[in-house]
Formats: C-alpha cells, sequence, structure tokens
C-alpha cells in the first residue's frame, strides 16, 4: 500500500472554500462542468464539505493537522484497503485550461477523485471493472479509459505517473480475475447488482435532478440515467454511517457525519419508498456474518436447502434450514404458518446460542433428508430456476410435504403423538422433525399432567434443542396435499404469538391525522406478515426485505374507520409510538376484521385482554390519571365501543366503563405540549394526557363524537347527571331563568324556521349550546321542546305503555289511580323515567305562575297531553294523565322533603322577584334572573338577583350589599367580578357596564360575585400620579392559537414589549434601539400584533396549566367582529407593574372614569358582615387535587390580598 500523505501547501485555495461550507448549506447547483467527462470540475463548491463536527476549523486553517479520510473509520468503503492515494492535477473541463488538484484514491473496487483528501465523498466514482485501458501520454500524465468516457491525470513526476499506472493496471488484472471465478458472472462479465430501488431525486444544492441508486450497502449518486447504466458516478454513501429522516410531505434527509444530503422525492409515496429502501441499505450495512460463518460451519449448510445456491444467509428458522436470498422470497410467500423466515445477517437478535446450535445439529442436511426425500429430478430446484419454479416447488415442499419422507406411524394421530411425547425426551432431533412434519400434534397431551405436553416434556428432559424446535414450531401448518388454498388467505392459527399474513393496501404512513379521504389509487398492495410482534410489509409475497415494519410493541393505538372512509371499504389505521400513522384497507370485511384481531391481539398485554372482547372502534394505550392517583400520570388501556370508553387501568380497577353520553363535562385543557381531555361523569373524572400527539387526536376527535347524541330516541341523546337528556334539560331550565311569567308559554308557537334550527343544534351536540336570552325567543325554545318531545320515536311514554297510561286516567277512585300511575311510572325505562319527572316537576313549576302566564294546568295538560302521547287532541284521556301527574306531582313521583323544599324556594324566589319587579314597574317578560355571590361562592352567600337590561354593575354590587346588609366604608371598593373558574382569571367589571349581556355571556364555568377591589386604591394612586395616558414595556407573552379548530392554546411565554394607548394595544418583537432624547425604546418595526383596546376583555390571572412564569399575569380576550374569541395571556415581573398595567386598559377603556366620584355609597351604616374567605379556585377534581390548586392559587396577587 503506497500512501501519500497529503502536502497542505498544495491544496488549492478553490477547494478550501468549499469546506468552508456546513452541514446542509446549499452547494451551488451549476451544471457547466465539462462534457468530456461529465465530472463536476466546473462547479464552484463542486466539492462536498466534509467537515461536519468542526466546520470552521477545517475550512480556516489549511495547515492544520488533520487525518485523512482515508484512515477515518466509516468515512467510505471501511473495509476495502486504499491501494494508492495522492494529489493529481486532473485535465481541464472543456474551455479552460487550468489543471485542477484533485485528491486521486484507488481500492480495489473504485478509483476515486475528491476536493481534498479531507472529503467524504467524491466527485466522481469510476468502477475499476469498467477500465478498459490505462495509458501514458507524455508530460508525466495518464489517461484511464473506460468504455464511454476518458480521464486524463499529471502526476507530479514521471516516477509518480508510473506508479499510478502500475496500480491501476494491477487491479484492473486482479478484478478481472476475481470476475472470472465468480459465479455471479456470466459469460465473464460481471452483472451489476439490482438496485433496490433507483430513480431521480431532487438534491439540495443540484439544478437538476439526480439519479440515485440504492444498491445493497450503498445509496449511489449518479448525473443521470445514462451515467447510472455506464456505472460512472458521482458519489456513493455507505449506509452503515447513513441515517435517514423525513423532512417533511416529499423530503427527506440522509445524514452521515459528513454531510447531510436533503432529497426531495415527486410525491409523499415516492419519498416514503425512497425512505423504506434507505433504512433496508442501513440493516443490511449493519448486518454482520458473524452468526452465518458459524451456522455455515456444518458443510450441508453452505448450499440453500432447496436449490444449492452457495452461501445462503437467510433460515426458516421452524423448518430448521438454511436459505438463499431467492428462495427466503419464495418461504415468506408460504405465510409464517408454514415458513418462519429470518436473516443470518439482519435479524441478529433471533440467533441465540440455542438456536444456532439446533441449526448445527438439524440444519439442512437432516432437514432435506425428511422434507427432499422423494424430489423427481423434473421438479428440483436450480439457483438459477425461475420464481414461478421455485414458487411451485416450495408449496409442494412444504405446504404439501409432496416430497417429504412418510414416517411409518403417518396416518395414526395416537401413535404419532405418543412417538413425539417419547422423542422430544431424547437427542433425536430428525425423529421430532419427520413426526411434526408428519402431522403429530405438537401441544398434544402427553398424558402426564405434571408434564402435559411434548414441550413440557422436553423440559422435564433437560431436552434444551427439542424445547427451541418444538417451541419455533408452536403455530406451524401440518403439511396437507389438499390444501384449502383461498386465494389471499394464508393464515397460520392463531396461537399465543399471534402469526398473520396476507395482502393488505398500505399507503404511505402519515405523520399527521388523515383528515382528507385516501383514494384507491394512494394504496399499494403489500404482503404483510404479522409473526413475532413485528407487523413487516414486503412488496410482494416474494419479497425477502420488508419495505418496512412496525413493532407491535411501538404500537400505541389501532383505530377502525367507519366503512368507506377511504378508497377501500374497510380500513384501519395503526399509530406508532414515533408519532406515524399507517392507513390499511381491505375490500373484505371478514379479512379486515380478522387482521385488527391479530394487530390487537399482538400489541395488548394479557392485562387488558378484556377490551379484545367486544367490537371496538379504537383502543391503545393512553397516559392518564384517575381517582386517586393525581400526583403521576400511568398508562392505561382504552378501548371505544359506541359511547362507551371501557379502560383497563394497572393500579386497580374502573369496574363500569365510561357512558360518553352522559359526561357532565367533556373539556380540553393544558398546551399543546401537555393537553388534557378531561371526561367528568358524575363523580369520577378521567384526565388522558397527550403526550403523543397523533394518536391523542384521533381519541380526541373519536371521544367527541361519541359523546354526541346517537340518534332520535331519548336514551340515545347526551345524558345530564340525572338521566335527563341534556337538550330536555337545556330548554327546561331556559323557559325556568326567562319564560315563567311569559304569557301563554308553551301554548304560543314560536316561529318554525327558529325553532327548527335551534332543535337542530340541540339534536347535535346539547351540551355545547348555551341559550342567551335575546338570541333566543322562549316561544322558540319551549317550541323546540315540544318537538322534541313529539317526535321522540318511541314517545316519551313507550308505544308500549301508552295505552296503559292513558285507560288508568278513567280509574275513578284517585288513590287506586295514583297508585296505577305510580306503578306503570316504576316500569318506564331509566331515560324516559327521569325525563317525565323532570318534566312534570317543571310543569307543576309554570301553573304556579299561572296568574301571569295564564297557564294553568288544565291549559298545560291541553297542551302537553297530545305532544307526550303523540294523539291528534282529540283523546282527552292524554290531558288528562298530564293534569293528574302534575296535580299529584309529589305523590306520584314521590319527591322528598328536601328536594321539594329547594324547589319551593326556587319559585319563591323567582315569585318574590315577579312582585318585586311588579311593585317597581319594571316588570316584564324575561328579565333574568342570575345567582351573584357575596365575596366567594358557596350556598350559604347565593342571592338570585332579577337583573333588568339597564342594571349596571354598581347598582347590581349595591343590590347584593343592600341585601346582605353590609354597609361600606370609605376605600371599600366594592365591586363586581365576573368569574371564570375554567380560565382561573377574573375580571372587575366596570361600574357603568351593563350587567344583563355579561349574564347572558356566563358559561357554565363563570358567576359573578360582589367583593371589594384591594388593588384599586394603589391603582387610583398610580393614575393620579402618572404622566401621559400610555404605558409601555416588557412582558411576558404567550398566545392561545388555534390547534385543528379545537381551540387549544399552543407555545410558551416570550417576553414581548407592549405599548397601550387610547386606541390600541400594540406587540413588538423586539426593540432596536433606545432614543436617547426620549427614553422611549424605539421599536423600528411594525407591531407583531396589535389589538384595539376597546374591544378587549381583561381578566386578572392565567390559567395555572399554561405555567404562568410569575403570579403577575392577565389574561386578554379578545373577540372579533366574526364572533371567535382570541387568548392572549400576560404576565408581569411585580406586583407593581401588574396594577400599572391593570388600570391603564381601565383607563383607556373608559376615558379615565375608573372609579365613581360619588360618595352616594358610603351612606349605609350597617354593621359588616364578612362572609369568610376562600381562594378563587376550579371546584373540579378530588380533594388532593382541589388542596393543590389551592396551593398553587395562593400564590396569586389576589387571594393574598383577599386576606390583607
Ligand atoms: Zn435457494
Amino acid at each position: 500500500m503506497t500512501k501519500e500523505e497529503p502536502l497542505p501547501s498544495r491544496v488549492p485555495r478553490a477547494v478550501r472554500v468549499a469546506s468552508l461550507l456546513s452541514e446542509g448549506e446549499e452547494l451551488s447547483g451549476d451544471d457547466a462542468e465539462d462534457e468530456d467527462d461529465h465530472d463536476y470540475e466546473g462547479i464552484p463548491n463542486g466539492g462536498w464539505p466534509t467537515s461536519g463536527l468542526n466546520p470552521p476549523l477545517h475550512g480556516l486553517i489549511p495547515d492544520l493537522p488533520s487525518h485523512s479520510m482515508d484512515e477515518l473509520p466509516g468515512g467510505s468503503t471501511p473495509i476495502t484497503p486504499v491501494i494508492k492515494a495522492g494529489w493529481l492535477d486532473k485535465n481541464p473541463p472543456q474551455g479552460s485550461y487550468i489543471y485542477q488538484k484533485r485528491w486521486v484514491r484507488l481500492d480495489a473496487d473504485y478509483l476515486r477523485y475528491f476536493d481534498s483528501n479531507k472529503d467524504a465523498y467524491s466527485k466522481r466514482f469510476v468502477p475499476v471493472a469498467g477500465i478498459c485501458r490505462v495509458a501514458a501520454i507524455g508530460d508525466q500524465k495518464f489517461e484511464v479509459i473506460t468504455n464511454n468516457r476518458t480521464f486524463a491525470f499529471r502526476a507530479e513526476s514521471d516516477v509518480e505517473r508510473n506508479e499510478w499506472m502500475q496500480v491501476l493496471q494491477q487491479a484492473v488484472a486482479e478484478q478481472r480475475g476475481h470476475v472470472r471465478l465468480s459465479r455471479a458472472s456470466v459469460l465473464g462479465v460481471q452483472v451489476p447488482e439490482q438496485p433496490d430501488r433507483a430513480g431521480s431525486l431532487e438534491l439540495r444544492g443540484f439544478k437538476n435532478k439526480l439519479y440515485v441508486a440504492v444498491v445493497g450497502d450503498k445509496v449511489q449518486l449518479y448525473k443521470n440515467l445514462e451515467e447510472f447504466h455506464l456505472g460512472i458516478g458521482i458519489t456513493f454513501i455507505d449506509m452503515n454511517v447513513g441515517n435517514v429522516k423525513e423532512v417533511d410531505r416529499r423530503s427527506f434527509d440522509l445524514t452521515t457525519p459528513y454531510r447531510i444530503f436533503s432529497f426531495s422525492a415527486d410525491s409523499e409515496l415516492e419519498k416514503e419508498q425512497w425512505l423504506e429502501a434507505m433504512q433496508g441499505a442501513i440493516a443490511e450495512a449493519l448486518s454482520t456474518s458473524e452468526v452465518a460463518e458459524r451456522i455455515w460451519a456444518v458443510a450441508a449448510n453452505r448450499f440453500c436447502a432447496d436449490c444449492g445456491a452457495p452461501q445462503p444467509d437467510w433460515a426458516s428458522i421452524n423448518l430448521c434450514v438454511v436459505i438463499c436470498k431467492r428462495c427466503a422470497g419464495e418461504h415468506r410467500g408460504l405465510g409464517a404458518g408454514v415458513s418462519k423466515v429470518r436473516s443470518l445477517k439482519m435479524d441478529r437478535k433471533v440467533w441465540t446460542e440455542t438456536l444456532i446450535q439446533l441449526f448445527l445439529q438439524l440444519g439442512n442436511g437432516p432437514g432435506n433428508h425428511f422434507w427432499a426425500a422423494n424430489v423427481p429430478p423434473s421438479e428440483a430446484l436450480q439457483p438459477s430456476s425461475s420464481p414461478g419454479a421455485r414458487r411451485y416447488h416450495l408449496e409442494a415442499k412444504y405446504r404439501e410435504g409432496k416430497y417429504r419422507r412418510y414416517h411409518p406411524l403417518f396416518g395414526n394421530q395416537e401413535e404419532l403423538d405418543k412417538a413425539l411425547c417419547a422423542a422430544v425426551t431424547t437427542t433425536d432431533l430428525a425423529e421430532t422433525q419427520a413426526l411434526l412434519g408428519c402431522g403429530a400434534g405438537v401441544s398434544c397431551f402427553s398424558g402426564d399432567l405434571a408434564a402435559p405436553t411434548p414441550l413440557a416434556l422436553a423440559e422435564q428432559a433437560g431436552q434444551t434443542l427439542q424445547m427451541e424446535f418444538l417451541r419455533n414450531n408452536q403455530s406451524t401448518e401440518v403439511p396437507r396435499l389438499d390444501p384449502v388454498k383461498p386465494l389471499e388467505k394464508h393464515y397460520s392459527v392463531i396461537l399465543p404469538t399471534v402469526s398473520h399474513s396476507g395482502f393488505l393496501y398500505k399507503t404511505a404512513s402519515a405523520g399527521k391525522p388523515l383528515q382528507d379521504r385516501r383514494a384507491r389509487e394512494e394504496f399499494s398492495r403489500r404482503w404483510c406478515v404479522l409473526s413475532d410482534g413485528v407487523l413487516s410489509y414486503f412488496e410482494n409475497e416474494r419479497a425477502v426485505t420488508p419495505n418496512g415494519e412496525i413493532r407491535a410493541s411501538e404500537i400505541v393505538c389501532l383505530a377502525v374507520s367507519p366503512l368507506d372512509t377511504h378508497g377501500f371499504e374497510h380500513t384501519f389505521e395503526v399509530y406508532t409510538e414515533g408519532e406515524r400513522l399507517y392507513l390499511f384497507g381491505l375490500e373484505n370485511a371478514e379479512l379486515a376484521q380478522e387482521w385488527v384481531k391479530c394487530i390487537a391481539k399482538a400489541f395488548v398485554p394479557p392485562l387488558a385482554e378484556d377490551l379484545l372482547a367486544r367490537d371496538f372502534e379504537r383502543l391503545g394505550r393512553l397516559p392518564y390519571k384517575a381517582g386517586l392517583s393525581l400526583q403521576q400520570a400511568q398508562e392505561g388501556w382504552f378501548a371505544l365501543a359506541g359511547s362507551e370508553l371501557r379502560a383497563v387501568f394497572p393500579e386497580g380497577p374502573w369496574e363500569e366503563p365510561l357512558q360518553l353520553r352522559r359526561l357532565q363535562e367533556l373539556s380540553i385543557q393544558g398546551d399543546s405540549e401537555n393537553q388534557v381531555l378531561v371526561l367528568v361523569e358524575r363523580r369520577r373524572t378521567l384526565y388522558l394526557q397527550g403526550e403523543r400527539r397523533l394518536d391523542f387526536m384521533g381519541w380526541l376527535a373519536a371521544i367527541q363524537k361519541a359523546a354526541a347524541s346517537l340518534g332520535d330516541t331519548l336514551s340515545e341523546q347526551q345524558l345530564g347527571d340525572s338521566d335527563i337528556p341534556v337538550i330536555v334539560y337545556r330548554c327546561v331550565d331556559y323557559i325556568t331563568q326567562c319564560g315563567l311569567t311569559s304569557e301563554g308559554i308553551y301554548r304560543k308557537c314560536g316561529q318554525t324556521s327558529k325553532t327548527q334550527r335551534l332543535l337542530e343544534s340541540l339534536r347535535q351536540d346539547a351540551r355545547s349550546v348555551h341559550l342567551k336570552e335575546g338570541e333566543q325567543h322562549v316561544d322558540d325554545v319551549s317550541s323546540a321542546l315540544k318537538r322534541f318531545l313529539r317526535d321522540l320515536p318511541d314517545g316519551l311514554f313507550t308505544r308500549a305503555q301508552r295505552l296503559a297510561w292513558l285507560e288508568a286516567s278513567e280509574i275513578e277512585d284517585e288513590e287506586e289511580k295514583i297508585s296505577r300511575y305510580r306503578e306503570l311510572f316504576v316500569h318506564l325505562p331509566p331515560v324516559n323515567r327521569a325525563t317525565v319527572k323532570a318534566l312534570i316537576s317543571h310543569l307543576y313549576c309554570v301553573q304556579c305562575f299561572s296568574d301571569t302566564n295564564q297557564m294553568n294546568t288544565h291549559n298545560l295538560a291541553i297542551v302537553f297531553g297530545p305532544t307526550l302521547f303523540q294523539t291528534d287532541g282529540q283523546d282527552y284521556k292524554a290531558g288528562k294523565v298530564v293534569e293528574d301527574l302534575i296535580n299529584h306531582y309529589v305523590v306520584v313521583f314521590s319527591v322528598d322533603e328536601e328536594e321539594l323544599r329547594k324547589q319551593r324556594e326556587e319559585v319563591t324566589a323567582i315569585v318574590k322577584m315577579r312582585v318585586a319587579g311588579t311593585a317597581s314597574g319594571t316588570q316584564h317578560a324575561g328579565d333574568f334572573i342570575c345567582t351573584v355571590y357575596l365575596e366567594e361562592k358557596k350556598v350559604e352567600t347565593e342571592q338570585h338577583v332579577k337583573i333588568p337590561a339597564s342594571m349596571t354593575a354598581e347598582e347590581l354590587a349595591l343590590e347584593i350589599l343592600d341585601r346582605r346588609n353590609v354597609s361600606i366604608r370609605e376605600k371599600d371598593y366594592w365591586t363586581c367580578f365576573e368569574v371564570n373558574e375554567k380560565e382561573e382569571a377574573e375580571r372587575p367589571l366596570h361600574y357603568a357596564e351593563k350587567v344583563l349581556p355579561i349574564v347572558h355571556g356566563l358559561g357554565i364555568d363563570s358567576h359573578l360575585v360582589v367583593k371589594k377591589y384591594q388593588s384599586m386604591e394603589s391603582m387610583l394612586l398610580y393614575l393620579a400620579s402618572r404622566v401621559g395616558d400610555t404605558k409601555h414595556g416588557m412582558m411576558k407573552f404567550r398566545e392561545d392559537r388555534s390547534l385543528l379548530g379545537l381551540g387549544l392554546p399552543s407555545g410558551g411565554f416570550h417576553d414581548r414589549y407592549f405599548i397601550l394607548n387610547s386606541s390600541c394595544l400594540r406587540l413588538y418583537k423586539e426593540v432596536r434601539s433606545q432614543r436617547p432624547w426620549s427614553g422611549a425604546p424605539e421599536t423600528s418595526h411594525r407591531p407583531e400584533k396589535e389589538w384595539p383596546v376597546k374591544s378587549l376583555k381583561v381578566y386578572l390571572g392565567v390559567k395555572k396549566k399554561l405555567r404562568p412564569p410569575t403570579c403577575w399575569g392577565f389574561t386578554v380576550v379578545h373577540e372579533t367582529e366574526k364572533h371567535e374569541k382570541q387568548q392572549w395571556y400576560l404576565c408581569c415581573d411585580t406586583q407593581m407593574e401588574l396594577r400599572e398595567w391593570f388600570a391603564t386598559f381601565l383607563s383607556v377603556q373608559h376615558d379615565g372614569l375608573v372609579w365613581p366620584s360619588e360618595p352616594s355609597r358610603v351612606s349605609r351604616a350597617v354593621p359588616e358582615v364578612r362572609m369568610g374567605s376562600v381562594s378563587l379556585i376550579p371546584l373540579r377534581g378530588s380533594e388532593n387535587e382541589m388542596r393543590r390548586s389551592v396551593a398553587a392559587f395562593t400564590a396569586d396577587p389576589l387571594s393574598l390580598l383577599r386576606h390583607v
């Protein structure tokens, strides 16, 4: 080996510049190279930057003593030693006279030249086998001549030139010798290895597409297809140092320690295929021949058991034979039930010492002695046999057992089993093989309870090789001459280790949820094999190397799509831990179901196998919190079927499935990195955490869908806490609040179109419909309720019982009649029962106001009789039933004291308010009754207040204080707050704000509370003392961005510069310079965001799930003209800062009037009643959760002040 040390002083300047490029930086893609030899000499910076680890040093300091790439491990062909390397002048490209310095390197296979000796990737490679001649051409020059190209080089001296020529000629001669000896040659011409994949790809830095080939463990780059055929390329990448990673829909990176190759394919599908091919090359590069060498130690194993090809590096581990790559492909096609194919070189984990020993003992010799005892010469295989012949032979040999040596006991099952039980206790593996191959039952009963199976007997006898052999054959099908061979159905029996194979249609895997329908053309037919916890998919049933595989242990979710979601009738999705989604499809329902079952079995642990008992739409594991263990999330197993979510938790039971349509709450909390789906049902709360985004999104959508109503019947509706359909509850609640005093309520009809629209939205998702006064007329709502009840497919009293109810109304004896009603009531289905009771209870309330609304019991009965019994109104009995039920409401429905008391109070409150309203002369139908709390939210502080449209926040506060006899002292800044429990934020209402619109806008998580505003004093001081009416400064900012339309917040808090003036709040990303004369930072950019200040609502507090960096935060809500809500979170460094910002907001929003100047309030001399103090917290979850919330909330400035 003559290797020359590089002379750094001779390194051309231009080459150095090339090295300055860092990894991934764009190379000039100028293709203006010479046409003589089609190399890339003409490209400035055409060299591959090599200095991935330390770019600046390598590039800037030419004299840096660094080792050349020839010595770097893995830098290039590490196995092939370098024969000679050195600097040569390469002849100039056309049109130029300047020779170019090139680092030229020769090994046994390739002549390559590089920009420098530090480059890993050549500018050109010429296979030695393709060199025809090497000739001297004077002036220390020589030519390397191939069939189509001539490369000319100039050495420093004649001696140097001669040395190069000599080593080149020698290498060419040796290569030819090899070729002649090689069996892979045809007529002395080496057959090039077929690429696993070849085609055009864009490579960043090149203007034109390159032709790329994945061959064995290498990725080769060619200028075009023609050069690919000539074998002369740009460079190749040894995949032992490669890594591939997708970048986006069409792009992917091939990363090596020396360079990143950024490729783009024409389509997502092609990208997927390239990724798969390159991953295959990596696997091949990382394979070792250690196992193969050991197994080849036995002579018979050195040739394929089936075709005789030398050096077979594949094996069937159940048949225990060593086979070549081409036969392995056909074995694969037999299905895992016949042959379990493994690579000697790549499946390293499979090859335990025991398995290797088994192959040394059994292997091809005994294997063929049994399986190939009677092969007619005409059916024998050759290494060159066609795929068809191979398939026929292997089907006959292993599936049908056509050539096998029949055991004397063949056909006598009992004797075969007995013989097997005897054989497994000995070392006679060949006998075991013969018995199994002739139909002995691998799991037959031995008759010995202590060791009931052959496996147990072998274990008892200490026969580890027998055990290994039996284990590998647990699921092997017995060969039969008349096999049932339905097309595309190569099942194996499903045993504890799930194995399954067959064709599936598959799309390219995706990194995001599938939103569009995938057309049939987007699916590719793949031979899929599920075996030993791996789902592999192959180009076809004969392919040896899988296009890809999914480990069952990495599957996190399996979802069955509704019929015809995509181009195939039956499709299912497999989600992996690595956030990939695989879509499979089939036309045949049975086959699809079988696959789903098998995949489910393969990835669900025994702990959760109960979940498999029922058909599921979605199955998988998710981190969750539930019950008492809220500290740390654990992984649970979930199955969604219909509207039931079943769960299996490692820590204790969750006895009942969660009924999604009965959820009290279904909400999404947290930020995009840490989303939590909160499901509240009665007293149970389940938090599902979205650690992985992809499958969580799927769960989210599926659960939301499952929680919606299913159909039109009563029990298919979303149900509330006490089995009352949410749709009924919503309407009844609204009428109670707004319609009790409305004349002709339930008799008058609403507008048909409005009623229709309302009912539609209620039917779709009643839980999300919040009826608001002003938006809905009470008559529209009452009509919607009547329409809903009237349209119930089975009626409220059910078809079965309807007549019985009607007949009961005719019973003359009052007591007997009531007891009959009670009896019938008990026999109603639960949801009907709850609904009847709730409705009659409501009607009972309505008739209490009959002097105003004119709807006494009789009138209500006239309206509701036909509605509930779905009659035409002629049958007076229907009305009679309703009238009876209202009149005997307490007895029929066993209303207990407590219930009655509450209801009476409610009615009393309403009546009182009505009277008060009438007295003051301002009463009109539709006044809103609202619950307002004093100081904190609890039952004792509740006040029901009628809110007239004109009421201001100040009036409301005074009314509450009045009612509670609370005196107002100086500097008591009593204020009405809108508290949003979910957002953990509150907003002091401006004294002049109208309350009614706010009350209408309150969600279920919000309430009003009247309390002292402790910061007001210092805010007023600040406003009085400040100069100017703007404020600017840094705050920490976080945006609530909509994600997939779910309104999920994302991102973290970042420093931003804000300017708040009388018209808007502006956000600047950065502050460029400081104006020395004004002291105000100049923001040289336009604002990143700008919001009109008057349309903002500013809440104090930031919900803790967002991890605000300080406790001095506020939440800004901006409602756009389209009524879309956007939320921003801002955090100040100090409490003072927070007060100043807030005061400025108040001031600019209300033109400087922050607090009423009139001392009118300080007139009441009533002693103050303090109502206690509890922090503002969300009242959800367990006691522990609450305590932690309280702890977190004590950091809130408001709660601190509350105790001052
Ligand atoms: Zn073979």
